[in-house]
């Protein structure tokens, strides 16, 4: 029987929703506040995790956690004084933390999750949005086998699932994937998962073939179900009540499919505005068939969708029911008593569990027809950081990405080399003192607990051997023992805490109360923040210090508007040419890889022909192993701690700029702070500035040395490439100059004496 539908939220669940509804022969309306894969649906990872079929809760957890929380560079916090709200939910959670409920839930997300490839080309194949699938591995990275044998419970929930595996150790790691560093040397692989190139799109694409299939797309917010005489009959959304088509012997049947956002009752109401009425005929996954309404929630347990605690329904209800079942994706409680829906009534169901539903490496003929759609799970604690600006970007899309490489932070044999290699980010977090400990214990028993004394993660982006690392480092002693351990700094190196690009942000949002991070990376943001990278305004630590006396009001201005308090900061020595070959003339730059790190490095690409290829220095050695770069603009130090005679052969000092670190303070926390503490802070970040200008000073003709003695030719460029290049800065001052407003007029003019 047909029936007339509406699908509440356009994310890949309604999406997906509405075209297996209308492949079933059903009407579709499908209504979005935003339009299309403008939800969570737009920027996830993309990963197509079938085999993350392990819960987080598992045997052991008991036992790891409270190591975790005690280890700092563990990937696991807790702000202790949430403690005591977060009990009712830790203790259902930690019910869950045993093997029988581990195996239950693995179970239960197989069929859901555990062809996940299959099911995205069975949706697109033929809508146009097929071209965003990628077919891939996945592979569960590890330092070396002890440390995946450690995991052994995660595999054997995932060899009952039927999923198969290729160990792969040592050289044949290696020759698989030679972009991981040689502390990992144990991988699993899983074959026949994929990703989704551009999420958004893909999702978009499918709506646009949902609508050329006949499907109402309404951009507009659902606020209420109308009902008349007792049934539903429409919905109210953008101000107005939208009825459902009914022919003859038609059905109306809801779903919805609006996110998280309808994940529970208070927010969904906050956010959504639904009324609570409407809340309570729309539930987290609740339809309402023309009868009446009938809620559908998830298991207690966390597992598939299922239908609980309906009594005996009549045959209309449970096609409305079956309907929404499948609509949304979810597995059909087939053989479940619990369940009592009409056979009649069921779509082309989905098989039970584990059984005529193939995993992914058991796919076989007769599987087509038998699809269930395709319900997405969350897979936040599963993959590479896809979803923010990965060195590789470019360059793996085709080479990382394609194998969605996933490494689980949450993974409790994951080691320490894991995290720093994939970056996991966790912030906020307070490293425990002994007191903290008593404390919390305390807080467990009483369900109140606080913490005294104060840790400060500090993450920075560079090396640890870095000077401006070491400088870091040093200021963090100085208030420690400043404040005689009232507040403990701990610095972070080499991006392992939040990558450079992110550093900035997190010290914004309170995620890091202190942070360190590369100021002309965020020119974009405010071109004052550029000031220190004005090629060739100042070519020496001289001309650099008088135009930075000038401009660092401003700068700390700047940074108080994006809730910084400014500290100190330390210039690079001057910036010169990383090339792979000699150069004589901004000709001979055309066409290079070039490894731009900010909005004037990029620039300064486009101007002399190279082609701009964004990369952390964190990241850099990969990028030039990789020939994702071949060229960067940078200090003999960068070039020297990143050891690039391996794979450069020039250097060319052509002192372009100087660019600075800045060391900053979230603005609240800096209020926090008693007075004693700032005036400690303020004194060890003078020191700091000081030492780090002559340590750069003197780090100048060390590392340029240095680059010359592992074999790199290190010279002035020539006169010619010299008088191209500062034609080029010329361009780039006046560019600056327009975008930086009065301020920046007012600084330059005041450094040039004019
Ligand atoms: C950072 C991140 C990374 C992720 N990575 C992955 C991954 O790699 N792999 C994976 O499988 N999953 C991943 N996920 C999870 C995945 O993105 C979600 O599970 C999935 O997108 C949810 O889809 P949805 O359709 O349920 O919700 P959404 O895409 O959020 O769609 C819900 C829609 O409902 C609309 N809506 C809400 N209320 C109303 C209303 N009252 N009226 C009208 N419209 C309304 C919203 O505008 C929205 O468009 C990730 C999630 C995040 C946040």
């Amino acid at each position: 029987m047909t029936k007339t539908v509406a699908v509440i939220g356009a994310g890949i669940v309604g999406v997906s929703t509405a075209i297996w509804l209308q492949r079933d022969g059903h009407e579709v309306v499908l209504i979005d506040k935003a339009g299309p894969g403008e939800g969570a649906s737009h920027g996830n990872g993309g990963v197509l995790a079938s085999c993350s079929v392990v819960p987080v809760p598992g045997p052991g957890l008991w036992t790891k956690a409270p190591k975790m929380l005690m280890d700092p560079n563990q990937p696991l916090f807790m702000k202790w004084g949430y403690l005591p709200r977060l009990l009712p939910w830790l203790r259902r959670y930690m019910a869950q933390a045993n093997a029988e409920a581990a195996r239950k839930r693995a179970q239960a997300a197989t069929p859901i999750i555990g062809d996940s490839l299959n099911d995205h080309q069975a949706l697109a194949t033929g809508t146009g949005a097929e071209k965003w699938i990628v077919p891939a591995d996945y592979v569960f990275v590890y330092n070396d086998r002890a440390a995946y044998e450690g995991d052994a419970f995660g595999f054997s929930l995932r060899r009952e699932a039927g999923f198969e595996w290729e160990e792969l150790e040592g050289e044949a790691f290696k020759a698989y994937d030679p972009a991981f560093g040689p502390q990992l040397s144990f991988a699993a692989r899983f074959p026949g998962h994929g990703r989704i190139a551009d999420p958004g799109r893909y999702v978009k694409d499918l709506a646009a073939h949902a609508e050329a299939q006949g499907a109402r797309i309404l951009k507009a917010e659902v606020t209420d179900v109308v009902r008349e005489n007792g049934r539903v009959t429409g919905v109210r959304a953008g101000g107005r009540n939208h009825r459902l088509r009914r022919r003859r012997a038609d059905r109306r049947c809801l779903v919805q499919a609006a996110g998280r956002e309808a994940g529970h009752r208070r927010p969904a109401r906050e956010r959504t505005r639904l009324s609570p009425r409407a809340l309570r005929r729309l539930g987290h996954a609740t339809l309402a068939g023309d009868d009446r309404e009938r809620q559908v929630r998830r298991d207690a347990d966390g597992g598939p969708a299922a239908a609980r605690g309906h009594r005996r329904a009549g045959r209309a209800r449970r096609a409305a029911l079956a309907c929404a079942l499948r609509a949304a994706g979810a597995q059909h409680p087939r053989g479940d008593s619990r369940h009592h829906l009409g056979e009649e009534s069921r779509m082309d169901g989905p098989p039970p569990l584990g059984r005529r539903f193939p995993a992914p490496h058991r796919r076989g003929p007769g599987r087509e027809g038998r699809l269930p759609g395709f319900r997405p799970r969350s897979c936040r604690f599963d993959g590479r950081p896809q979803d923010r600006a990965h060195p590789f970007a470019a360059d793996r899309g085709a080479r990382a990405q394609h194998r969605s490489c996933a490494i689980r932070p949450f993974a409790f044999s994951m080691r320490h080399e894991q995290r720093k290699t994939f970056a996991y980010k966790h912030s906020g977090r307070q490293k425990m003192t002994t007191k903290q400990i008593l404390m919390a214990g305390a807080a467990l028993a009483t369900m109140a607990g606080a913490a005294q004394a104060e840790t400060w993660d500090m993450p920075m982006a560079y090396a640890a051997t870095n000077f401006h690392s070491e400088v870091g480092a040093e200021f963090a002693t100085c208030v420690t023992e400043g404040t005689g351990g009232e507040l403990e700094i701990v610095t972070h190196p080499s991006g392992s805490l939040f990558g450079g690009a992110e550093i900035k942000r997190a010290v914004m949002t309170g995620q890091a109360n202190i942070g360190e991070r590369l100021l002309s990376a965020h020119q974009n943001e405010n071109p004052l923040y550029g000031v220190d990278s004005i090629p060739f305004l100042v070519s020496s630590f001289d001309q650099h210090e008088k135009l930075w006396g000038i401009a660092e009001p401003y700068v700390s201005d700047a940074l108080a508007e994006d809730n910084l308090h400014y500290l100190y900061s330390v210039p690079w020595p001057p910036q010169g040419l990383y090339m792979n070959k000699p150069i004589s003339s901004v000709a001979d730059l055309e066409g290079v890889k070039f490894r731009s790190y900010s909005t004037a490095t990029a620039r300064m690409a486009e101007l002399t022909g190279m082609l701009p290829v964004q990369v952390e220095a964190a990241e850099l050695s990969q990028a030039l192993a990789t020939g994702v770069a071949e060229s960067f603009i940078s200090s003999g130090a960068t070039g020297y701690d990143r050891k690039v005679w391996e794979h450069l052969s020039n250097f060319y000092e052509v002192d372009a700029w100087l660019p600075r670190n800045a060391v900053f303070v979230n603005a609240d926390a800096w209020d926090g702070l008693s007075d004693e503490a700032k005036s400690v802070m303020e004194d060890c970040a003078t020191t700091a500035a000081e030492t780090g200008l002559e340590r750069s000073k003197e780090y100048t003709q060390f590392t340029l040395d240095g680059l010359k003695e592992n074999g790199m030719t290190v010279e002035r460029a020539g006169d010619e490439l010299m008088s191209e290049l500062k034609e080029i800065g010329e361009t780039m001052t006046s560019e600056w100059l327009e975008t930086a407003g009065e301020a920046g007029t007012a600084i330059v003019e005041e450094y040039r004496g004019e």
